[in-house]
């Protein structure tokens, strides 16, 4: 099959789309229990891309139970530290040899340009698992001294050890597939939890077909179950489930905190990696050209559809003309189409309601009293299309300004006083990120410092890496993914304490 685009597919993957879609569950690819399958769509055509199947509360209770059998009585949970790691690695490996074949699975189901899959997605998600794999054998715990002041003259040997938290629940969005399955997977897999994995209804197809490769790596059946279905049912069902002991979310605040309630029948661990409206502040003293670059990637990479965008553009007062149409000079530059097309810069949004939530925001900001520089609609009639856009005349009051947009609309903001840009920056209900433009090394420092945000970039932005810890202050959620951190998320900590004598 040709896409759309022209553009010749593998036929591996042709074949996988067309394949009548089951799920995996306990080692095993199965119909959902009620026969039904529900239609993705491709964002750059609107046309069916897949029957994928419908799961629900009784194939969320199906993969519980397989999880819970794997953790309590199965080979994984006696495997050594060592084994666990080579399977973990060889999963890295596996990806990476099926590199093209994932590329174009989370093109087509999602919209990103096939050369962004193909150079970040992907690797980064080889690269995660192999960061992670290294971990399980350094899981320690410690010793320590006791000085029980009831029983004088005992002597007590007290440890620490690190154990899996149990069987976790990971539900994750689309922005990101295969990337996000695989921040979730690695640290929960290091630390020997099981797993249920609910892919975003959007984008199941590559969890699906990772779900072929933890077969095809030799993980034990139950360690790893991917269910497709919509979140208020499947989603829902794992975040309450009485036998899952953590659930890890990334996507919307709003869903964070109905995971947070559903959680909280059985008090099941939570983590959660929400929503952001990222500061990027341009100092006057930055390398302007290298900041404009940084400023128009922060928030158009992935078409926006980042948690942590740099949607809040803050820029000094006597360069913000500059900066202003440098940054719309660059997005009216980028070469927006089918993510299959090699020339295409980006991509239709996810779905057809991201499409209509984007619009309504530039809407809003136009009705507000915002103007667009360059961007604010929508490109062609088919397929999930919009204009990169920059917005000014903008106030901090605004809905475009305070909310999450989730797409390629930047606000410009001019600061005059740089004591003020701090609390303007942090005046958010977010937390996730910053970015930093500038060259005086004290002043970087000195703000960062000030941001209330899980990551702060500093004359760069969206910047990753396996061992760099992510996540978000106040509203932008709880716990962090990636880095030796992410292994907390999965693991209890056991004191244990002998008296010898
Ligand atoms: P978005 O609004 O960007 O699509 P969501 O937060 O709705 O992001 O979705 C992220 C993930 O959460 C998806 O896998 C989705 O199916 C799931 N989800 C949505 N609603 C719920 C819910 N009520 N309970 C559990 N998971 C949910």
């Amino acid at each position: 099959m040709s896409s759309a685009s022209g553009v010749q597919l593998d036929s591996r993957v042709t074949e996988f789309v067309a394949r009548p879609r089951t799920m995996f569950i306990n080692g095993q690819w199965v119909h959902a229990a009620s026969g039904k399958t529900f239609d993705t769509y491709n964002p750059a055509t609107g046309e069916v891309l897949a029957q994928v199947a419908e799961g629900d509360a009784e194939d969320i209770n199906r993969a519980v139970a397989a999880a819970r059998a794997a953790f309590d009585t199965g080979p994984w949970r006696t495997m050594t530290a060592s084994e666990r790691g080579r399977l973990i690695w060889k999963l890295g490996d596996l990806i990476e040899e099926h590199v093209a074949e994932f590329a174009e699975l989370e093109t087509l189901d999602n919209g990103k340009p096939l050369t962004i899959s193909r150079a970040a997605d992907v690797p980064l998600a080889a690269e995660l698992f192999r960061y992670m794999a290294g971990w399980a054998t350094k899981l320690e715990g410690s010793t320590i001294p006791l000085s029980v002041p009831y029983t004088p003259g005992a002597i007590y040997h007290a440890y620490t050890v690190r154990e899996p938290v149990g069987v976790v629940g990971q539900i994750i969005p689309w922005n990101f597939p295969l990337l996000m399955a695989a921040w979730k997977l690695g640290p929960a897999l290091a630390a020997g939890c099981t797993i249920v994995l609910k892919p975003a209804e959007q984008t199941p197809l590559s969890a699906l077909r990772l779900g072929e490769l933890i077969d095809e790596a030799g993980f034990p059946p139950g360690v790893v179950n991917v269910v497709t279905g919509f979140g208020e049912t499947a989603g829902a069902a794992l975040a309450a489930h009485p036998d899952v002991d953590k659930v890890a979310f990334t996507g919307s605040t709003e869903v964070g905190r109905l995971i947070v309630h559903a959680a909280a029948g059985n008090l099941k661990k939570v983590t959660l990696e929400l929503g952001g409206k990222s500061p990027n502040v341009v100092f006057a003293d930055s390398d302007v050209d290298r900041a404009i670059a940084g400023a128009a990637s922060a928030i158009f990479f992935n078409h926006g559809q980042c948690c942590c965008a740099g949607s809040r553009l803050f820029v000094e007062r006597s360069i913000f003309d500059r900066v202003v149409e440098g940054v719309s000079d660059a997005a009216s530059k980028i070469k927006v189409g089918p993510g299959l097309d090699p020339s295409t810069d980006m991509g239709p949004l996810v779905s057809e309601e991201q499409l209509n939530r984007v619009c309504g925001f530039i809407d809003s900001g136009m009705s507000d009293g915002a103007r667009a520089v360059v961007g604010g609609k929508r490109v062609g009639d088919k397929g999930y299309f919009v204009e990169p856009t920059v917005l000014v005349d903008t106030s901090d009051d605004m809905k475009v300004i305070q909310e999450e947009i989730f797409g390629p609309v930047v606000a410009a903001i001019p600061f005059e006083d740089p004591s003020q840009l701090v609390a303007r920056a942090n005046d958010s209900v977010y937390g996730l990120a910053a970015g930093i433009w500038t060259q005086d090394v004290a002043k970087a420092h000195a703000v960062a410092a000030q941001l209330r945000a899980g990551t702060v970039w500093i004359n760069c932005y969206n910047i990753f890496d396996a061992a760099l810890p992510f996540g978000g202050y106040k509203q932008s959620g709880w716990g962090r993914e990636m880095g030796k951190e992410a292994l907390e998320n999965y693991t209890e900590t056991k004191a244990v304490c002998a008296r010898v004598s």
